[in-house]
């Protein structure tokens, strides 16, 4: 940290063009990725705590850059939502997870992350539509999660795109919930199907005492509107256990599985939910 002198701002400049310079690099090398087949989903599970069965996969996007090897979804995805390419790519994803979904032999849901981007583009409910029916999935095994920024700009609009689509029989779930400012008004505002608690909430888990709190108070709440609660992140068996405690409906995380690129290890042939 070399802030002070008079030039010190000169000691930042040249690791800002290098980010700027990887920046507009990974833009380049995105265009090039869709066309090249260098993108790729991983699923992974989630597990009812009631009945302890997988009920669906999350797909989380990843890409094989030829040199720089795996990039995370955290980096690129910004970039993608700069450029105007999460649009060709959210359909992609959202094509592709159909698609996946399709061919297992359990009737397991398939979640798929929306951009918020993705709703100022093509229309959404067109997509996932054409999406449903070029893979032969019945719209009741796709949810769509998606953050509160979605309803932070163009709410009536974008309230009513979720609509649309909700009515045509696909889950909604509010992904990453408690880390924005407005979450829980957002629950009145929407019918949501779920809503997922963030990792953030759960790694302070069984112990702290506020993790705990606040964890319960959103259970409680969930509880009376009917919508169920699903907790990311879960690494521990004391985590599960104490997320079952307070009420939670669904756990993801490490514990029960990593993302993979295939779900044959929880054919029911090869059954290994718990480790
Ligand atoms: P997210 O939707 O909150 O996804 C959960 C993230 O937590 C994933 O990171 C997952 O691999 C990770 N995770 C799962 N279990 C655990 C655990 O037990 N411990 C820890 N520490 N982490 C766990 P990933 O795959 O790197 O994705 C990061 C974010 O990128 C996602 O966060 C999501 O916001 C975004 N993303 C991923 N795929 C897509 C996509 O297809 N479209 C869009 N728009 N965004 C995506
Ligand atoms: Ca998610
Ligand atoms: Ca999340
Ligand atoms: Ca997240």
């Amino acid at each position: 940290v070399k802030a002070e002198g008079r030039n010190g701002w000169c000691f930042f400049k040249p690791e800002m063009d290098e980010q700027l310079q990887r920046r507009l690099e990974m833009e380049q090398d995105l265009k090039r990725a869709l066309a090249d087949n260098q993108f790729q989903l991983y699923f992974q599970p989630l597990l009812n705590l009631d009945t302890q069965e997988i009920t669906s996969f999350e797909a989380l996007l990843r890409w094989h850059h030829p040199v720089r090897g795996m990039v995370s979804p955290a980096e690129f995805i910004p970039v993608a939502e700069e450029s105007g390419l999460i649009g060709p790519l959210g359909e992609w994803v959202l094509k592709t997870a159909c698609n996946a979904a399709a061919t297992w032999s359990q009737p397991w849901r398939i979640a798929v992350n929306i951009s918020p981007l993705q709703f100022r583009h093509k229309s959404l409910p067109v997509l996932v539509k054409k999406a449903l029916k070029a893979a032969g999935l019945p719209a009741s095994r796709l949810e769509l999660e998606i953050t509160e920024s979605v309803l932070l700009e163009n709410e009536k609009q974008n309230l009513s795109i979720l609509t649309q689509i909700r009515d045509m029989g696909v889950r909604i779930a509010m992904d990453d919930f408690g880390t924005g400012y407005s979450s829980l008004s957002y629950l009145r505002a929407f019918p949501f199907d779920k809503i997922k608690i963030d990792q953030s909430f759960v790694r302070d888990l069984p112990h702290d005492r506020d993790a705990l709190s606040i964890i319960r108070a959103i259970t409680d709440m969930a509880q009376s509107l009917g919508v169920r609660i699903t907790a990311e992140g879960v690494e521990t068996q004391a985590q599960m256990d104490a997320l079952k405690e307070l009420g939670c409906h669904e756990a993801q995380g490490y514990l029960i599985g990593r993302p993979a690129p295939g779900i044959e290890a929880y054919c029911p042939e090869v059954m290994t939910v718990t480790k």
